[in-house]
């Protein structure tokens, strides 16, 4: 009897050949990208201290209530699986003393993450997200640079059917007076409620707007608006940052009813959607969060930032975004005889060392095909050259002309190298 087989955890992906070259391509647009806008690669650990994201994202949030992958180590510390980046950068900007460099600071991460949310299509439960967060400036300018840095990068992969839409959420302060305002409003229409809205009239009102609730939809097409009641300076900001969307001619809606899932944000919030995901249409988001890092203990540091999830990525950009790489070795290494004699396979193991030091990429043959179906297999990955070992002998066959010539292995690798330019 064969033991049942183990299957990944529902929500999870693995990553094979071509979706893994996919994701490797879309790093490294990104490290290009944020290399050239001046950003510093970070990597921060996979779990964090459970403290840092009940304080650093907000107890009243989906992601602390009901989505971490919370546990406990050897030792009885709580800990969890990172279920957003920007906590832990902030948590690594002030363990490090970051304040003190010149400002701003600006940092871009990629890795993993992991959110316990309903598996399915565009939405899972280990995904990657890359991400850039920018510290000690309150310009509306990083406002622009953060917002057109995130188009740029979908615009780079491709990305059709792209909707950017921008809100303010102002200040602390001014936030403090509409809630207030709007917790008002939702309790006078209280039993048209679901339990989860009705649950933080509260703690956290504007999530009201989040709702997927149709009647909750239209009643929030009622309820006052955060950005009419936006102080002086936050509607000034607002201004400037749209003054810089337009002269750079990006396009955006501005959307009253955004709001972002994080209880962080403070001023510009931003969402980039493509029509060409389904229900989960979200690429990547993000906003201002100039109260965060004294929140988690730093100093008073201005800072924003934005996360862009992989896979949307990629599924927004479809074929599109695959390239026709060039993934065939340039050597295959055969062995006349079949199956090789030791010293053969001295000799085949050595040339493909040095094939490796020469960077030209090689295989070897190792399940012991003839010669004849290690040639049909070399065309079939789509081999150049094929180095036929006999004995002390080396040929060089080169699969388009089927020429075929002895030579020594220096010679070969030249040969090689040179056709590769
Ligand atoms: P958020 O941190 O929720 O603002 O998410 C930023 C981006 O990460 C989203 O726009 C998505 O592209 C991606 N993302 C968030 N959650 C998931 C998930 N569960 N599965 C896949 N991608 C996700």
């Amino acid at each position: 009897m064969s033991a049942t087989a183990i299957r990944a955890p529902r929500g999870t992906l693995d990553l094979l050949g071509p979706a893994a070259a996919a994701h490797e391509r879309v790093r490294a647009r990104a490290a290009a990208l944020f290399a050239s806008a001046g950003y510093e690669q970070i990597e921060t650990p996979a779990f964090e201290a459970t403290e840092l994201f009940v304080r650093g994202v907000g107890q009243a949030t989906d992601i602390v209530e009901k989505e971490m992958y919370t546990f406990e180590d050897g030792s009885g510390r709580s800990l969890t699986l990172r279920p957003e980046g920007t906590a832990p950068v902030c948590r690594a900007y002030i363990e490090h003393g970051m304040h003190k460099r010149p400002a701003p600071v600006k940092l871009w991460y990629w890795g993993p993450f992991f959110r316990y949310e309903r598996a399915q299509s565009g939405r899972y439960r280990q995904f990657f997200q890359v991400g850039a967060e920018a510290f000690g400036s309150a310009d509306p300018g990083l406002d622009a640079e953060l917002i057109a840095l995130l188009v740029t990068l979908a615009q780079e992969l491709d990305l059709r059917g792209l909707k950017l839409r921008i809100a303010s959420l102002g200040t602390s302060e001014s936030r403090a007076a509409y809630r207030q305002e709007l917790s008002a409003f939702l309790r006078a229409h209280q039993e048209e409620l679901p339990p989860e809205v009705r649950a933080r009239i509260d703690t956290n009102p504007l999530r009201a707007f989040d709702a997927k609730d149709s009647r909750v939809a239209a009643l929030m097409e009622r309820a006052p608006l955060l950005l009419d009641r936006l102080s002086a300076q936050d509607a000034e900001h607002f201004a400037a940052v749209r003054e810089l969307l337009d002269g750079a001619g990006i396009d955006y809606v501005v959307d009253p009813r955004l709001v972002r899932g994080l209880d962080y944000y403070t001023r510009t919030v931003f969402e980039l959607s493509s029509s060409e995901l389904g229900a989960q249409s979200g690429v990547g988001g993000g906003g201002r969060y100039d109260r965060l890092i004294e929140q988690l203990g730093g100093p008073p540091t201005p800072a924003i930032g934005f996360a862009a999830g992989i896979e949307r990525l990629l599924l927004a950009a479809g074929e599109r975004g695959a390239s026709a790489e060039d993934r065939a070795p340039a050597l295959y290494i055969a062995f006349a005889g079949g199956p090789p004699r030791s010293d053969e396979r001295l000799r085949a193991f050595a040339l493909w060392r040095e094939a490796l030091a020469a960077g030209i990429a090689a295989q070897v043959e190792l399940c012991g095909r003839t010669l004849k179906r290690a040639l049909a297999h070399a065309d079939r990955i789509g081999v150049r050259h094929v180095a036929i070992i006999e004995g002390e002998e080396l040929v060089l066959r080169d699969m388009r002309t089927r020429a075929q010539r002895a030579c020594a292995a220096a010679e070969l690798l030249y040969a090689i190298a040179q056709e590769r330019g």
